[in-house]
């Protein structure tokens, strides 16, 4: 092999590398873009949702308003009286209603 031919076999080479370098970019662009489109379809739908959801009954679908319940906030139907607590907001509830007891009780025995 002349020196010449050993030359541009390195040429080749590189130059292959470098396409597939590319072409390894380029699919983790579009790779990224179809993720971020998937993101964006997937927000949309849960926007879409929220919109038809937000503030209906989940069994009947009629609106729900905001009572207070024990100094807690809970969204009650206003047609079949479902009430729907937020995360946390049962704890809260059956949390004071714990304590209330408690207190009734050391009110009753004297403390
Ligand atoms: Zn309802």
């Amino acid at each position: 092999m002349t020196l010449t031919k050993h030359h541009k076999k390195h040429e080749e080479q590189w130059i292959r590398e470098q396409e597939q370098k590319i072409i390894e970019a380029m699919k983790k662009k579009k790779e990224e873009k179809i993720r971020q489109q998937l993101c964006k379809e997937e927000e949309q739908k849960r926007k879409e949702l929220k919109e038809l959801h937000y503030m209906h009954c989940p069994k009947c679908g009629s609106d729900m308003t905001e009572i207070c319940l024990d100094e807690i906030i809970v969204d009650r139907c206003s047609f079949c009286e479902g009430i729907f607590f937020d995360k946390g907001e049962l704890e809260e509830l059956l949390r004071k209603k714990a304590e209330q007891k408690k207190s009734f009780f050391k009110k009753l025995i004297g403390f």
